[in-house]
Parts: structure tokens; sequence; C-alpha cells
């Protein structure tokens, strides 16, 4: 029934059916979207339009955030301009066995986003980080069999259990829900 037991860090996860939950999904702000690090020393603005809000419950996830899920904004690389701040980088290795590199800012550690090596052209970026990140209703879920007992989804959001998707259905979501 549920062909991927493991997660993208290899950890066994509880496998979870998530509950469906009935919202008033909140209207995507106007552009740019500004956003910036704990410290202010990294600021950035996106220009265009997002491609997705995506949570990801795999542990990897979990022990980078510290929390249940990673939300994340799915944007093109030409449309996020960032301001001042050194970053420190991490290399992991995806689910999908691709190099992602994470940068965070050098002075307060905030993880500002994953720069995948296999798309060049995306930025994931730390939906947190935003200044005003209440509208950030995920429109897609992925490794939801590692999701904590209590996660829920929104009725009209795509769920995936593990990554059995391309990124371009997370996308089509996204763009049905916000035409
Ligand atoms: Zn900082
Ligand atoms: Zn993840």
């Amino acid at each position: 029934m549920h062909a991927y037991p493991l997660c993208a860090s290899g950890a066994v996860c509880n496998i979870r059916v998530m509950k469906r939950i009935s919202i008033t999904r909140p209207p995507l702000p106007k552009l740019p979207l500004e956003g910036g690090c704990h410290c202010g020393a990294i600021r950035y603005s996106v220009t265009a339009k997002p491609l997705a809000v995506n949570a990801c419950h795999c542990k990897d996830c979990q022990r980078l955030s510290g929390g249940p899920f990673g939300l994340f904004l799915h944007v093109a690389r030409d449309a996020v301009a960032v301001s001042g701040g050194a970053r420190d980088t991490f290399r992991r290795i995806g689910g999908s066995g691709n190099g992602i590199n994470i940068e965070r800012c050098a002075v307060c550690g905030t993880r500002m986003w994953h720069l995948p090596e296999v798309a060049p052209d995306l930025v994931i970026l730390c939906a947190g980080t935003l200044d005003d990140s209440g509208w950030a209703v995920p429109t897609s879920h992925i490794w939801t069999e590692c999701a904590a007992a209590d996660a829920v989804a929104a009725e009209d959001a795509l769920v995936v259990e593990g990554f059995q998707t391309t990124r371009p259905a997370l996308w089509a979501r996204f763009s049905e829900l916000y035409p």
C-alpha cells in the first residue's frame, strides 16, 4: 500500500494519512515579496509570481527546520534579487540523489534557501523568511508519510507520498489555485 516507507533521509517514518481541512485560501500578496534573515544582514525581494508553496514533511526538512516540516516557495532564480550579507553553504544530497546547496546567513544562521544543482533556474526559498508569510498556505505537501500525527492539508492542496511527482506537478497545482 505504501511504496515508500522510507523518507528522503532514509529514516523510517510513521505512516500517516494527512487529514484534510477546509480553508479560505489567502490571496497572493502584491509583488515584490520582501524577506530577509533574522539579523537583517540578508534581504531579498521576489519580483515574479512564485511557482509553488510546498510543504516537505521529510525527516531532513524536520531536522533542518527544527519543526514538523519545511515550508518553501519555489521561485524562478532570476526573480530573486538578494542584497548584502555573507552566506554559508551546506551541500546535502536530496531524496532524488541530487546535490542541493543550502544557504544560510553567515551571521545569524537563518536558513534562506535551497539551490538544487539540477535545476539552476530555481530557488527553493524558506517561506518563513518572508516579511509577510501568513498567506503562504501550502498548495502541495510531499513526503507526507513522515508527517506529524496532527498534520493537516487544505482540501485543495496536492498531497503526495514521497516525491512521486515532478516539480511541474506542484507548479500546476499552484497555478490552478493562484491563476
Ligand atoms: Zn542574518
Ligand atoms: Zn524535505
